[in-house]
Parts: C-alpha cells; sequence; structure tokens
C-alpha cells in the first residue's frame, strides 16, 4: 500500500469525524536510539522511518486540505520523546485529538492487518475514532482489519492510550515486507 493512499484513508477518517475547529497531534512511534519492530534487514526502513515519513505526509496533508485543523507532532525528526513526555505534550497543550502511527512487522506473512488500539471501551470517542479508521482500511482500500483492540485484548495497557485526556488512538499499519519493498 502506498503512503499516500494510507494517509488519504487517515485523513477521511480524521475529516468524517472532527467537525468543528481541532487540535491533533501526531505522534509517530519510536524514533532515536528506539528503531521499532520490523525485522532488521538490509534494504528495508526501520518502522522509525516509516512511522515518520506517514506522519509527515498525513500532517501535511491535513494542514493544506482543513483549514479547521491544526497539526502538532511528538517528533519532527530521528529523536526518541519518552512514553511520559508524549504523554505530557498531549496533556500540557490541551490538544483535542491524538493518533499514534506504528507500523505491524512480522516475519510470518500470514500475519498481517491494520489494528487500531484504544485503552478501553468506556473511551467513546476513541472507540468511534478507532471503528471509522478500521472501516476505511477494510470497506475502501479492500485490507485485511484486524479490528479495534483494547489493554483486555493485547494484556496490557499502551501508555499513550492510556493517559492522554483526549480521544486517542495508537494505529498499527500493516505493511508487510514485500509492500516496503514495493512501494516505499
Ligand atoms: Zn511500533
Amino acid at each position: 500500500m502506498k503512503f499516500v493512499f494510507i494517509i488519504f484513508l487517515l485523513s477521511v477518517s480524521l475529516i468524517s469525524f472532527a467537525a468543528n475547529s481541532v487540535t491533533i497531534l501526531i505522534d509517530p512511534g519510536h524514533g532515536g536510539k528506539d528503531p521499532g519492530h520490523l525485522p532488521t534487514l538490509d534494504g528495508i526502513m526501520q518502522e522509525k522511518e516509516i512511522v515518520l515519513a506517514i506522519s509527515t505526509k498525513l500532517g501535511h496533508y491535513l494542514t493544506h486540505n482543513l483549514s479547521n485543523v491544526t497539526v502538532l507532532y511528538t517528533r519532527t525528526s530521528d529523536t526518541y520523546p519518552t512514553l511520559d513526555e508524549r504523554v505530557e505534550m498531549a496533556n500540557a497543550r490541551g490538544v483535542d485529538y491524538v493518533i499514534s502511527i506504528h507500523v505491524n512487522g512480522s516475519e510470518n506473512a500470514d500475519v498481517h492487518g491494520t489494528e487500531t488500539h484504544i485503552h478501553n471501551y468506556d473511551a467513546k470517542k476513541s472507540h468511534q475514532w478507532a471503528v471509522l479508521i478500521e472501516d476505511q482500511f477494510k470497506n475502501r482500500a479492500g485490507r485485511k482489519s484486524r479490528g479495534v483492540k483494547t489493554a483486555d485484548d493485547i494484556g496490557h495497557s499502551l501508555q499513550l492510550v492510556k493517559f492522554t485526556k483526549m480521544p486517542t488512538v495508537w494505529l498499527n499499519v500493516d505493511l508487510s515486507q514485500t509492500h516496503q519493498k514495493q512501494n516505499i
């Protein structure tokens, strides 16, 4: 899947979700000393690089196409804000929405698909947003959706979705190794 298509899908989700003036904090996962979780093979970008590229393009798209959206980032280069610092950025800046972007990476080709994580189903706006995103991947792109996941599903809490005070989703984009080679 090409980045631009991912960006389109995410943007449509955001557009339909965000009716009024909003500030969105985009969090490219990992960075700096933390390369992410993709297998390290020659010629394949690391997760931290892919998510920074997706995040930057998503932010540009939103900024240039939606006058009611202000975009902030937890990082714009190869740095590593701690998870505490990312939570603090969201809460201290009073943003309206947070989206953390990651890439699913498995050496098992049978394991693929997008996942959108929220803390739990009491986080109603997060859940609503997560469902929209997964619908876009599944119905517009025909991609395999692994659905919306909560802390119960994965057996632990993701710090960013647990401690931010606004609707927050953690998106795992499916980008298999073959897709990386073809499209990046
Ligand atoms: Zn990740």
